[in-house]
């Protein structure tokens, strides 16, 4: 009978010990499959992770195109303005970059070097108020420089060391006192200046709008605001306007105020001539 009861009691023990181990072998089991779902959940989370990096490059791209698309748009639609000062600096720089600051307006002057010599804190005013600083010559005589193409190129090499000294930067755009189709000088000059410039890399560029500043001294106002409006309305694309930084024209300076809200209204936005772009260059007569 207490045999019975001893096997009894081992038969208890025994089943005890097994659901112990059992237990046991479904904790270690249910563990490490915890484990291995944690380990799923962690791999699921880093691909999930490196598909919104993805995503985000691919809007971020996509917002990019959208945004150069529409400025796209913009630059097809717009008109420039190239407003363009020969002959300074001079007295009437200061009232000129004064209305251009007023207007938030950025312009380009071709400035001469002998100007530059006499007014060397107006040219500095140019360049700090992030105007485009262009070449007009050194001497600005027709009879010099149309002479040969030697005194065009040493005239012009004295300009551009010049306004290097300033803008620590070569001259790139040039415009020819009397434009690029000047009659003055000896036969054919002209013509190799231009290819001279051309070759060296300097854009030459004559203008579509003449604001006829310079067509006498004290032209009226009114006249030089009315050219300027007129011409630049036929004008499809870009209007560069021909205007004069000269003490000798201080009309230039009382009409330029309305020039500016004139093209405004005509639907212009105003900048200064950038490299690289081919501007108007007149044709030589034949
Ligand atoms: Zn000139």
């Amino acid at each position: 009978m207490k045999k019975h009861h001893t096997y009894q009691n081992f038969l208890w023990l025994l089943t005890v010990v097994l659901v112990i181990i059992g237990t046991i072998t479904i904790t270690i089991t249910s563990v490490a499959s915890e484990r291995a779902n944690v380990a799923n959940l962690k791999q699921e989370v880093e691909e999930l992770a490196s598909i919104y990096t993805q995503l985000n490059e691919q809007a971020q791209e996509l917002e990019r195109e959208i945004q150069e698309t529409v400025e796209m748009g913009e630059q097809l639609e717009k008109k420039i303005a190239y407003l363009t000062f020969d002959d300074g600096p001079g007295e009437s720089t200061d009232a000129i970059l004064d209305i251009l600051n007023e207007h938030e307006v950025k312009a380009t002057f071709f400035v001469a070097g002998y100007m530059v010599e006499q007014y060397p804190n107006q040219m500095r005013r140019m360049i700090q108020n992030g105007h485009k600083i262009a070449s007009h010559t050194y001497s600005h005589q027709y009879e010099y420089i149309y002479a040969s193409l030697e005194n065009f190129q040493a005239d012009f090499q004295r300009a551009n060391d010049i306004i290097r000294t300033y803008t620590g930067k070569d001259i790139t755009i040039f415009r020819h006192p009397g434009g690029s189709s000047t009659t003055v000088g000896s036969p054919g000059v002209v013509n190799q200046t231009r290819h001279w410039l051309t070759e060296i890399g300097v854009n030459y560029t004559d203008w579509n709008v003449d604001s006829m500043d310079a067509s006498g001294h004290h032209v009226p106002p009114q006249i030089i605001i009315d050219e300027t409006l007129a011409q630049a309305e036929l004008q499809p694309n870009y209007a560069v306007i021909l205007l004069h930084d000269a003490t000798a024209k201080p009309t230039t300076v009382q009409a330029l105020p309305q020039i500016i809200e004139g093209l405004h209204e005509q639907g212009y936005v105003f900048e200064a001539m950038p490299d690289g772009i081919d501007f108007p260059q007149h044709m030589l007569p034949q």
